[in-house]
């Protein structure tokens, strides 16, 4: 049985006194009612440090959004694996479609920073997804599988595991279009079965995380399909309230 994750993407939002106040109000409502899933917030890396003080003894861990696929070096802009593993991050993001499509991040690419992040021991949150074109031209399940596959072929099957996988078509984030249960599971059942031709065993531990405008309102139904293991919550992750009923839904 997999246990379920959710995960905030803060993207580019947040402030100190935001920050504090959010997760002040997400540690007292799990501290009081537990989770029976896992959490993780993944914030912007300029607030790593405040996060990982705010979460420290709590059951909230720390992700990243993004990684550098080189170790260190003359690369301005970059963060590297190092760095977030010394914020005690036990995830990042990698592949978020933002990147994909606004920093031109090509599949290859997305592979080594996954291949980077799990030489560091993080757990790379690898998104994959197709745009409302690719949807509507019948090419869902060549374009997701494409980004899986690239990231497939640069890890050793044995760190199958080790991965979480995030399905988040392009047309459902931020817009308030949500797939519906069954058409995310279709595309879920699709991706396990990629993952089993790399290694059965593993396939069946790995998460993978539904991501395009969930909230409290349709999170349980997502959440009910066999191969739905969490979700990567945009939006809703900056309300605690809301945060906290996708958590409860879990
Ligand atoms: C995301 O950006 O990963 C995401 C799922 O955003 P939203 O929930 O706002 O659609």
């Amino acid at each position: 049985m997999r246990r379920k994750l959710v995960a905030g993407n803060w993207k580019m939002n947040g402030s100190l006194a935001a920050n504090t106040q959010l997760l002040t109000e997400i540690k007292s409502e799990l501290g009081r009612a537990g989770a029976s899933c896992d959490v993780a917030v993944c914030v912007p890396a300029p607030y790593l440090a405040q996060c990982q003080s705010l979460l420290f003894n709590t059951p909230v861990a720390l992700g990243a959004q993004d990684v550098s696929t080189h170790e260190a070096g003359a690369y301005t802009g970059e963060v590297s694996t190092g760095m977030l593993s010394e914020f005690a991050c036990r995830y990042v993001i990698v592949g978020h479609s933002e990147r994909r499509a606004y920093f031109a991040e090509s599949d290859e690419l997305v592979a080594q920073k996954t291949a980077r992040a799990l030489i560091a021991g993080l757990t790379p949150i690898v998104c994959v997804g197709e745009t409302l074109a690719q949807r509507e031209a019948g090419q869902t399940d060549a374009v997701v599988g494409a980004q899986l596959n690239a990231v497939l072929s640069s890890i050793a099957a044995s760190d199958l595991a080790k991965i979480v996988v995030a399905y988040e078509p392009v047309w459902a984030i931020g817009t308030g279009k949500t797939a519906t249960p069954e058409m995310a599971q279709e595309v879920h059942a699709m991706l396990r079965k990629q993952l089993r031709a790399k290694n059965a065993v593993a396939a069946e531990e790995v998460r993978i995380l539904y991501g395009g405008s969930m909230k409290p309102e349709n999170a349980k139904e997502l959440l009910a399909m066999s191969d739905i293991d969490g979700g990567l919550i945009g939006g809703a992750a900056l309300k605690a309230v809301d945060f906290l009923a996708i958590i409860r839904a879990a």
